[in-house]
């Protein structure tokens, strides 16, 4: 076992601070990494903020985890000491049932999330990024080549695989109409990813200052979603929409935005419950989605593209004190587009 110094939120109502955990000794499949950069993501508040419920205190979040590891158990094969190495969202899953057979642990009714999951090494919860090291079984950790910009590669660990996945999944290609909307950490890559994959990109913000960088990023049109008329001009739009916004919003005005057939996939994760006109749907054959993260293949999957293609995100690095400031700055969507923690400060 060995002691590790963490952030961790001791309440919902109280800011994050310095903590102390243990990480469990490396087993015979175990990898442990040494976190050299955490993403920061939405989840990352909703869980410390208990707005989901559910959360277990005191709360390590970070689940945007790259580093290099430092130990490896005896029977581990795809690692080395010295190696890049990644974590996301997952830390393990039954591997037996139909979804883990598939490759899709993240629908895996006993998948352990990397934070506030029941532990069963600890018999406690699963404590995330934000700390020094982790331990994590071999078959949960992602291989990260050596050529990629490590911190703005961090965020790919959640807000890439979750934007890249449903793009995927509904098979968005070149010649349709992609809609995303919510120019954050998600949506950022939302809209890289679907210009990669040769869609035209339509950006919808509530942000008129983000015009400019959406453009640069691969949208190829910004809609503000607080015109009407703009919004009105591009109903029965789009193929496919991905919806990263991380509250309520109004989902119709979206809904509209599709085609006959078209499907809006939601990823951003409300607390609040979000209402949906049933003419919204029946009117043009409508679906409406949603989308989880992604299992461990297709996450090293999109690793390797990603390296392959010179996509990282756009990262602002702080150290770990600056963490509530960056929290306040991320729900005013004052980030260009994700805070990196950089782990040098928490040594
Ligand atoms: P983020 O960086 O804060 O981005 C969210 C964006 O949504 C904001 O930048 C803003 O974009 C827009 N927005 C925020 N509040 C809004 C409101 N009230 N009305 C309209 N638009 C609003 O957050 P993120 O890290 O990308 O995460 C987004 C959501 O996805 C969170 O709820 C998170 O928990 C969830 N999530 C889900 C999964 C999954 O597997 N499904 C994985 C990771 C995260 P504009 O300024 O451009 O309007
Ligand atoms: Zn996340
Ligand atoms: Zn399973």
């Amino acid at each position: 076992m060995t002691k590790t110094k963490a952030y961790a939120a001791p309440s919902a109502k109280s800011p994050l601070g310095p903590f102390s955990l243990t990480r469990r000794e490396v087993l015979p499949n175990d990898v442990k990494i040494d976190i050299l950069f955490c993403g920061v993501c939405h989840s990352d508040v909703h869980t410390a903020r208990g707005e989901w419920g559910g959360t277990t205190y005191p709360c390590v979040p970070g689940h945007e985890i790259i580093g290099r590891v430092v130990a490896v158990g005896r029977s581990v094969k795809k690692f080395k000491e010295g190696d890049l190495a990644a974590v996301g969202c997952l830390v393990d899953s039954c591997r037996d049932c139909r979804s883990c057979h598939e490759n899709l642990e993240q629908f895996c009714e006993d998948a352990v999330f990397t934070y506030n999951s029941p532990d069963e090494h600890t018999g406690g919860v699963t404590y995330g990024g934000y700390s020094t090291s982790i331990v994590v079984d071999e078959n949960f950790v992602l291989r990260v080549r050596n050529s990629v910009d490590v911190a703005a590669s961090a965020p790919l660990l959640c807000a890439g695989i979750t934007t890249y996945s449903p793009l995927r999944h509904w098979k968005v290609a070149e010649g349709q109409t992609v809609g995303v909307v919510g120019l954050g950490g998600l949506g950022h890559m939302g809209v890289k990813f679907a210009n990669a994959f040769g869609a035209r990109v339509i950006l919808f913000t509530t942000s008129a200052h983000k015009i400019e960088d959406a453009k640069k990023l691969g949208a190829h049109e910004v809609v503000i979603s607080k015109d009407e008329d703009a919004m009105n001009k591009h109903a029965r739009s789009c193929d496919f929409i991905v919806d990263t916004v991380s509250a309520k919003h109004d989902m119709n005005a979206y809904l509209n935005l599709l085609k006959r057939d078209g499907t809006l996939c939601l990823v951003g994760a409300s607390p609040d419950p979000i209402p949906v006109d049933a003419f919204s749907v029946i009117r043009w054959r409508r679906s409406f989605a949603g989308s989880l993260i992604g299992g461990i293949a297709e996450t090293q999957e999109m690793l390797d593209f990603c390296a392959d293609r010179g996509i990282a995100c756009d990262v602002e690095k702080i150290k770990i004190d600056y963490i509530n400031e960056a929290y306040e700055r991320m729900l005013r969507s004052d980030v260009k587009y994700r805070f990196v923690i950089d782990m040098a400060s928490l040594k």
